[in-house]
C-alpha cells in the first residue's frame, strides 16, 4: 500500500530527528578523539540505530558512531576508525564493498563471501524454491552453495537429486547435524570466509549454527551487553566468529530471508547454463520459450539442459 503524504511526512520527520541525534553524538565524540588521530582498521560486527560495534584486528570491540556523511554501515563492513579517550570509536570511512545482501533495497549485510542455502530431506526440498535462491545469488554475484541436511533419512535419493546442481558447478554438501555426518568437512570449507545460512524454517539452520558455534548464546549475550541495549540487539544482523575458522553473519531475519519477486531479466540471467547458451540463440533477447532457433530449447531436446531446471524456469517466469 502506498504511503499517504502524512505518513511520509512523519517518517521523514522521525528520520531527520534520528540523524540530528546521531550527529550530536558524533560531534560530542569528535571532541574526545585522541590527539594523535590514528586511524585503525576494523569490521562492523553489528549495527543498532545510529550506532555500531566495530571490532579491530586484535578482536577488541568498540562502541562507535559514524562521522557525518560517510554513509550507512552494516554488519560486515570494513571501516577505518579513530579511538576516543573513553575507548569508544568514530568510524571515519567505509571501504568499498565486495558484495551486498539487500532486502527491499535495504542493505542488510556487506562483504559476504558465501551464501549457503540449507535444505533438508524433511521438510522435503523443492527444486523450484532452490532455483529461486540460485537466481537471487547469481544476480547479486554472490557465490552460493547448497547444504542438504538430515541426510541420514534418505541418503541415496539426495545424492541422485543434487547431482545435476553439482554438474552445474554448485558446491553441494550432504550433512546430518543430528548424526554428525560430514560436519568436519563442511567446517573446513568455512575457514577464512564470511558466510550466511539461508533457508526455510525447519531444515536445521539453528541446529547447524549451534553445532558450528557451541557457545553462540553466550556470544549473543556478550554482544548485547557491549551494545548496552540488552536483548534488542539479538535480532540485529551480527557477525560471529566460528571457533574452527571463518565468520558467520547471522540474524533471525537473515536466516529466514524471504525471496522477493524476481524480475524477468533476473530470471533469464539466473540460470547459468541457459546464459552460457543464449549467445547461440537466434534472437539476442531470446526468452527460450517459443522463439525459433533457440539454443536452450535445442539443448533441452537433446538432454543437455535438465528438464526440472527448465520447468522451474517456466514456472518462475510465468
Ligand atoms: P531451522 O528452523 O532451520 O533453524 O531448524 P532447526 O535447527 O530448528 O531444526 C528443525 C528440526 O530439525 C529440529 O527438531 C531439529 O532437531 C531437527 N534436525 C536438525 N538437524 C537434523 C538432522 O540432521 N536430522 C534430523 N533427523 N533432524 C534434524
Ligand atoms: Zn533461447
Amino acid at each position: 500500500m502506498p504511503l499517504t503524504r502524512k505518513q511520509k511526512w512523519r517518517i521523514d520527520k522521525v528520520q531527520s530527528e534520528k540523524i540530528a541525534r546521531a550527529d550530536k553524538i558524533a560531534s560530542k565524540l569528535e571532541s574526545q578523539v585522541q590527539d594523535d588521530e590514528t586511524e585503525y582498521q576494523g569490521r562492523v560486527i553489528t549495527r543498532y540505530g545510529q550506532r555500531q560495534l566495530v571490532e579491530d584486528e586484535n578482536g577488541k570491540v568498540f562502541q562507535s558512531v559514524s562521522r557525518q556523511n560517510i554513509g550507512f554501515s552494516v554488519a560486515g563492513d570494513r571501516v577505518l576508525f579513530q579511538k576516543t579517550k573513553h575507548d569508544d570509536a568514530i568510524v571515519t570511512a567505509i571501504f568499498p564493498r565486495d558484495s551486498k545482501l539487500k532486502r527491499q533495497d535495504k542493505l542488510i549485510a556487506a562483504n559476504i563471501d558465501q551464501l549457503w542455502l540449507v535444505v533438508a530431506i524433511e521438510p522435503h526440498y523443492e527444486f523450484e524454491l532452490i532455483d529461486r535462491y540460485l537466481i537471487m545469488a547469481e544476480n547479486s554475484k554472490l557465490p552460493i552453495g547448497i547444504i542438504v541436511n538430515k541426510i541420514e533419512l534418505s541418503e541415496n535419493e539426495a545424492f541422485r537429486d543434487f547431482q545435476h546442481y553439482q554438474s552445474l558447478g554448485y558446491d553441494v554438501h550432504f550433512i546430518s547435524v543430528k548424526k554428525q555426518i560430514n560436519l568436519n568437512f563442511l567446517k573446513e570449507q568455512l575457514v577464512n570466509k564470511s558466510h550466511i545460512f539461508l533457508g526455510q524454517s525447519g531444515v536445521g539452520k539453528s541446529s547447524l549454527i549451534n553445532s558450528l558455534i557451541p557457545d553462540l548464546e553466550l556470544r549473543v549475550n556478550e554482544i548485547s551487553s557491549k551494545s548496552k541495549l540488552g536483548k534488542h540487539t539479538t535480532t540485529n544482523t551480527t557477525i560471529y566468529h566460528i571457533p574452527s575458522g571463518g565468520d558467520l553473519i547471522d540474524s533471525p531475519g537473515v536466516r529466514e530471508f524471504q525471496l522477493e519477486n524476481l524480475t524477468e531479466v533476473e530470471i533469464i540471467n539466473g540460470f547459468r547454463e541457459f546464459k552460457a547458451l543464449s549467445g547461440e540463440c537466434r534472437f539476442r533477447d531470446c526468452k527460450h520459450i517459443n522463439e525459433p532457433n533457440c539454443a536452450v530449447k535445442k539443448a533441452l531436446e537433446n538432454g543437455k539442459v535438465n528438464k526440472n531446471r527448465y520447468r522451474s524456469y517456466l514456472n518462475i517466469l510465468t
